[in-house]
């Protein structure tokens, strides 16, 4: 075994590979941007080396200078992680100049499965099953609306280089394939650098069932069972479990079978994973990912392998620990991807600071994989994944019980998160009952997506303690020391009673506050009554008393907003004058705004334009991926005031409606 190894990567991965390496005994070596140089996986390793500027092409992807500062430490191996340079065959290539052990498997093998379209015709040659469709190498656009036409609608069309949902467009109608193939190839382009497309029958309810594989250079390659990673977004997963509800002993075993062929097929060496597209009984190869999968926890908890210990031992020349009937497979396992991203505007990713992040404690049944810590910074540079986690339990509604429980516990500020997303599917009835496909999410988002709920008397009451506690402090000479001493300068203003109001979200709530004791007061709001009383929780949470029902939670300061937690759910309130007119902002409907930060790559109006809602505006990109702006309503663009091109921050007006008043 090697005594040395260097992360080419960051977040929470880096941190993963950096905990197994020092369990091994290994040094290891972490590099970072200027963008990280305070982040968590820095802070864990043995020894830490500045790349290059916050850009990932001059930072995590520039091959030299990872090959440099592992030359620099004396790294005897490299684990690329996932993402970044862990599928390109010239990175592992240059490991091995180098004299560096990648780990990871051999150039060739990357190669054959790095285009989707060749490793379709690869595996098609070694008899595994493919989702019919055209993956040549003609690229004449009308030649691949023939053959779109020849599949039969609705088709897909594929980046070949894709990865990470980037690229992709199902096209439903003939009509549609000239669009959609110009937004594949131009999101292809900016992520890839390559806009070769593949095209493939749509699968209307299908589900993702991939196989773990893990192959050594003896020859031997083995199963370590499947993943479902149904529950996607745009085609990516936020939602995945070991071992896939619903399958039969049969089919695991025929999908098996199938990976491992695939992976003998190529030569593969190290951990890999032979996604499928399942329906109907019938499984068909998609991809092969030559890398350690986000996902690859799940496997971890319900095999009790540690799968980055694997990559190394194999990585160093060992045969694979154990043969394929020494596999377990033990109760279930569930992950979900926690991201900065706001699910109420198309997923956008959202930047920002984390004022606050509270995750669950870690225990026998709950895994945390983070890479940020409170105060860090969720930035444009890279994925604005926040962390994933996965619990176990003998069977999967223990599993998903423990994952309600898990989400309920997180406390999130300063971004916007897909938390709430997460907890309405992992107890959503469909899912719990193992019906679900792909299309889950699309199909269930009225429910799973619903506006955001007015907060509810127990948090303006929490809210209402945290705005007392900070008025005007007169000392109540009977208990100098409480906080809720303000009493006494109502006392002295004559006043029995205060009024608030906080907004949230366009809503503003109006309260009246009849104080009598520490702690202890009457609350007034909408014409309803109620006595409220507040006592200290266990870790400084507050329990809050309204008519005999109790409930738990944490309301603090943030800035100008007072911010609640309670049961994984967040709301903030800004303090107002009571006494000030309420009502929006005037006009604000007529201005278009960017739902994210991110570049201008498409403006599809211009001023004097008359549009209807739901038409396409503009196209933003961001973390290169491309969002839709659609126009809000009928009317007329009065100007824009944008350029293609230009860089936008979130919320940044990029046109506005003439005011033609309906
Ligand atoms: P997987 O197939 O392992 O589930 P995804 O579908 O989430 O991965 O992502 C696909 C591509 O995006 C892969 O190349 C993956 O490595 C990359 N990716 C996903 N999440 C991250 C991340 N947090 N940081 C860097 N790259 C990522
Ligand atoms: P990526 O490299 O982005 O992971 P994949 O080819 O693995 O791309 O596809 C990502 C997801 O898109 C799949 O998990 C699946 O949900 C969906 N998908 C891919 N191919 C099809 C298809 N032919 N029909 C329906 N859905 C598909
Ligand atoms: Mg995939």
């Amino acid at each position: 075994m090697f005594g040395s190894v260097l992360i080419a990567n960051r977040g929470e991965i880096a941190c993963r590979v950096i905990r197994t390496a020092r369990r091994m005994g290994l040094r290891s070596i972490a590099v970072f941007s200027d963008a990280d140089a305070g982040a968590a996986h820095v802070a864990l390793a043995d020894h830490a080396i500045r790349i290059g500027p916050p850009a990932a092409a001059e930072s995590y992807l520039a091959i030299e200078r990872i090959i440099a500062a592992a030359r620099r430490t004396g790294a005897e191996a490299i684990h690329p992680g996932y993402g970044f340079l862990s599928e390109n065959a010239d990175f592992a290539e240059a490991c091995a100049a180098a004299g560096i052990i990648f780990v990871g498997p051999p150039a060739a093998a990357i190669r054959a499965m790095g285009s989707k379209s060749a490793a379709k015709a690869l595996m098609e040659r070694a008899g595994v099953p493919l989702v019919p469709g055209y993956h040549g190498a003609d690229q004449d656009p009308a030649m691949l609306a023939r053959a779109a036409a020849a599949i039969g609608y609705p088709v897909l069309i594929k980046a070949s280089a894709g990865g990470g949902g980037k690229g992709m467009r199902v096209v439903r109608a003939p009509a549609d394939f000239a669009a959609g193939l110009d937004l594949a190839k131009g999101e292809a382009r900016a992520a890839f650098g390559d806009d070769r497309v593949l095209v493939e029958k749509y699968l209307t309810r299908p589900r993702h069932i991939e196989i773990q594989v893990f192959a050594d250079r003896h020859g031997n390659v083995v199963s370590l069972h499947e993943r479902d990673c149904s529950i996607q977004r745009r085609h990516q997963k936020i939602i995945e479990e070991a071992p896939a509800p619903l399958i039969d002993e049969t089919m695991r075993a025929a999908m098996g079978r199938a990976a491992c062929d695939a992976a003998r097929a190529i030569g593969y060496e190290g951990a890999g994973t032979v996604e499928f597209i399942a329906e109907d009984g019938a499984f068909h190869f998609m991809e092969m990912n030559t890398r350690l999968q986000v996902e690859h926890p799940v496997t971890e908890m319900i095999t009790g392998i540690d799968l980055v210990e694997w990559q190394f031992r194999v990585a160093a020349g060992e045969a694979l620990p154990l043969s394929q009937e020494r596999i377990a497979r033990r109760g279930h396992a569930v992950e979900v991807r926690l991201y900065a991203e706001d699910p109420a505007r198309d997923f956008a990713p959202s930047t920002g600071t984390l004022a606050r992040l509270r995750l669950p404690a870690e225990s026998r049944h709950v895994r945390i994989e983070s890479g940020v810590r409170e105060g860090d910074a969720v930035s444009v540079h890279y994925d604005p994944m926040i962390a994933k986690l996965v619990t176990w339990d003998e069977d999967r509604d223990g599993a998903l019980r423990q994952m309600a429980q898990a989400l309920a516990a997180c406390e999130i500020d300063g971004v916007q998160t897909n938390l709430g997303l997460l907890r309405r599917i992992v107890t959503h009835p469909d899912f719990r009952a193992a019906s679900f496909d792909t299309g889950f999410i699309a199909r269930h988002e009225a429910s799973l997506l619903p506006a955001r709920e007015a907060a509810p008397l127990a948090v303006l009451a929490a809210a209402s303690q945290c705005w007392l506690a900070a008025q005007p402090h007169v000392p109540d000479p009977a208990d100098p020391w409480s906080p809720w001493a303000t009493r006494t300068a109502w006392r002295l203003n004559g006043a029995r009673h205060q009024d608030v109001a906080f907004a949230e979200d366009g809503t503003t709530h109006h309260l009246r506050l009849h104080l009598q004791d520490a702690g202890r007061f009457r609350l007034e709001s909408g014409g309803r009554a109620v006595a409220v009383s507040i006592a200290t929780g266990a870790e400084g949470a507050q329990l809050v008393e309204l008519e005999g029902e109790v409930t738990r939670l944490r309301a603090a300061w943030q800035g100008e907003r007072i911010v609640v937690f309670t049961d994984g759910v967040r709301h903030a309130l800004v303090p107002v004058d009571p006494h000030e007119a309420t009502g929006e902002a005037e006009g604000a409907d007529s201005r278009v705004r960017s739902v994210m930060p991110g570049k201008v790559v498409e403006l599809a109006v211009a001023a004097g334009d008359s549009v209807k809602a739901g038409d396409l505006l503009a196209v933003i990109e961001a973390m290169k991926v491309q969002f839709r702006i659609t126009a809000p309503r009928d009317g007329t663009i009065a100007a824009i005031d944008c350029a293609v091109g230009d860089l936008v921050e979130d919320g940044a007006e990029l046109m506005a409606f003439a005011d033609d008043h309906d």
